[in-house]
């Protein structure tokens, strides 16, 4: 079942897009699964449980961080994680930046943006991210490869388009800045509802948990 997800998921997919599979709430034995039909990246939204997986999981895969992350949680997040797709702040990228210091590890991450501008919501709003990325280029041992946006939530893939597209300009309005020690080469969005939609808008990641495993319960 998560087998034949997996395969059908990957063979659709254009050759440039790179899929990451949403596994928060999934067992050990489903992510397995997933793994031996293909899949090579996990994507995690808690660092705790993303670390006990990790630590039952010698495959090598890699591990993206897709949820909030606090600065308290750098250092751990730091050894699990290839990848942050969810940086936010100058003060999280310093604390990512000092704890993958003495693992001499550069982290690569994407700036989550806020695409819809919801106030209660995570990510930087889109007239900030600029700005916010030529601060964090600064910096030691993170390096930001592109952006990340979720969008307004909504059951109608339609109506997540114009973030989407939104996002795709600002992106490419980032990297037409040719900021040093940035590399704009990964757009993260799309989920199970929307990755077709994101990818017609310019998508290479997408981020998909039910059209895998289910739905979760
Ligand atoms: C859960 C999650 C996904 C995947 O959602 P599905 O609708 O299950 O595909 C993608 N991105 C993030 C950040 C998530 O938390």
């Amino acid at each position: 079942m998560i087998k034949d997800n997996i395969i059908r998921i990957q063979a659709e997919l254009p050759k440039a897009v790179q899929l990451v599979g949403a596994v928060k709430t999934r067992t050990a034995e489903e992510v397995l699964e997933a793994i031996e039909a293909g899949l090579g990246i996990i994507g995690h939204n808690y660092v705790q449980e993303a670390e006990r997986l990790f630590n039952l999981i010698s495959q090598p895969v890699k591990w993206h961080m897709i949820g909030h992350l606090q600065s308290n949680k750098a250092k751990k997040a730091a050894a699990i994680f290839d990848m942050i797709e969810t940086v936010d702040s100058l003060k999280l990228s310093k604390a990512l930046g000092k704890a993958c210091t003495p693992l001499n590890k550069t982290m690569p991450v994407l700036l989550e943006i806020n695409s819809g501008e919801e106030h209660q919501k995570a990510g930087v709003m889109p007239d900030n991210a600029p700005r916010l990325i030529e601060k964090i280029s600064s910096l030691s041992n993170v390096k930001v490869m592109g952006l990340m946006t979720m969008g307004p939530f909504t059951d109608d893939p339609e109506e997540s388009r114009p973030y989407f597209k939104k996002t795709k300009a600002l992106f490419d309005e980032i990297r037409a800045l040719n900021i040093e020690n940035t590399e704009m080469s990964i757009l993260s969005m799309g989920m199970s509802d929307s990755y077709r939609v994101a990818i017609e808008e310019g998508a290479n990641m997408v981020r998909i948990g039910t059209k895998i495993f289910g739905e979760r319960v």
